[in-house]
């Protein structure tokens, strides 16, 4: 295995709101020193943005119409967790066209796995909505870009940031081209996320949630990605898998309780690049939350060993 490709840009630090807010630029300047002072092992790739149509291909109108750029040097909150300064909206874009380069690459440039380096996260962001930290739905736009332009039929969306992907779940509930599966603590923000939201119509059975207790720990997350996670992914044999790394269940993180360590996202990690070895098929790692910085850095470079097929 060569080199791990990453999509990413110091352009995303510019995204900013109130210094104590989690979601703060410090959580990517930390990865990327991380990444500047290990550049042997990758290959980093500038995203470009998305365009309106991208995102329109996963979002109403509205949600375009509410991220645009607030006026003066400060930043607006949209809602009770939700920031767009200045340049958020550009960011934002990036953020999610940096799936639309990961995309290209495992399609043309025969990479096998990207992860992507960005922030604002996007699994929250809904069809209509942009709410918890995030604007643009990044996971979904990328699989929306891999069905509409290289014609893929099945994609899964594997997501274990501690909170529920609402957003991802709310876009694909009515189809089964884009199968989501969601591991999360609950209760917790955003509330979502229960055992019996299977989907509707022809995408019934096609989303799939594991709302697990606080304190959990790594070995549970095992055992249903192993037990339950891969043998439905077997038989639904996507073309490409994308998960949706937030590394918030770190058992130092501030926003949650679980009890996770940067080991077990080693291992969580090995479960999928094992997995899509199998199926000989992309795998593409989109960051999503972790709000404690050292947590943050040494799971993001867990994620990046068992990626790169180390170890
Ligand atoms: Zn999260």
């Amino acid at each position: 295995m060569g080199k791990i490709a990453i999509v990413t840009s110091e352009f995303l630090i510019k995204h900013a709101g109130a210094p104590s807010h989690p979601e703060r630029p410090q959580r990517l300047q930390r990865i990327l020193e991380f990444i500047t002072s290990n550049k042997e092992d990758f290959e980093i790739y500038e995203p470009v943005e998305a365009t309106d149509e991208d995102i329109l291909s996963v979002h109403s109108p509205e949600l375009l119409d509410v991220i645009k750029t607030p006026a003066g040097d400060t930043f607006t909150m949209l809602e009770e967790d939700t920031y767009v300064n200045l340049y958020s909206l550009s960011v934002a874009r990036m953020a999610a066209g940096a799936g639309k380069i990961a995309i290209d690459l495992v399609a043309n440039e025969s990479k096998k796995r990207v992860f992507c380096a960005v922030r604002p996260p996007g699994h929250h962001a809904e069809k209509s909505k942009p709410m918890g930290f995030c604007l643009i739905n990044n996971i979904a736009l990328a699989a929306e870009y891999a069905i509409n332009k290289y014609g893929l039929e099945r994609i899964a969306i594997v997501d274990f940031d501690v909170h529920h992907g609402n957003g991802t779940q709310d876009i694909f509930y009515y189809r089964d081209d884009v199968f989501f599966i969601s591991l999360h603590q609950s209760p917790l923000y955003p509330g979502t996320g229960k055992e019996n939201e299977t989907g509707k119509e022809i995408g019934y059975g096609y989303n799939l949630n594991f709302p697990l207790p606080a304190y959990t720990k790594g070995e549970k997350y095992i055992e249903i990605i192993e037990n339950s996670i891969i043998p439905k992914l077997k038989s639904y044999k996507p073309q490409l898998v994308l998960l949706s790394s937030g590394f918030d269940a770190h058992i130092d993180d501030p926003l949650a309780n679980m009890y996770l360590t940067a080991e077990d996202y080693s291992e969580i990690t090995k479960r999928f690049v094992v997995f899509t070895e199998e199926l000989d098929i992309p795998l593409v790692s989109f960051l999503e939350g972790g709000y404690n910085l050292e947590a943050l850095v040494d799971s993001v470079a867990s994620h990046l060993t068992a990626l790169s097929g180390k170890n």
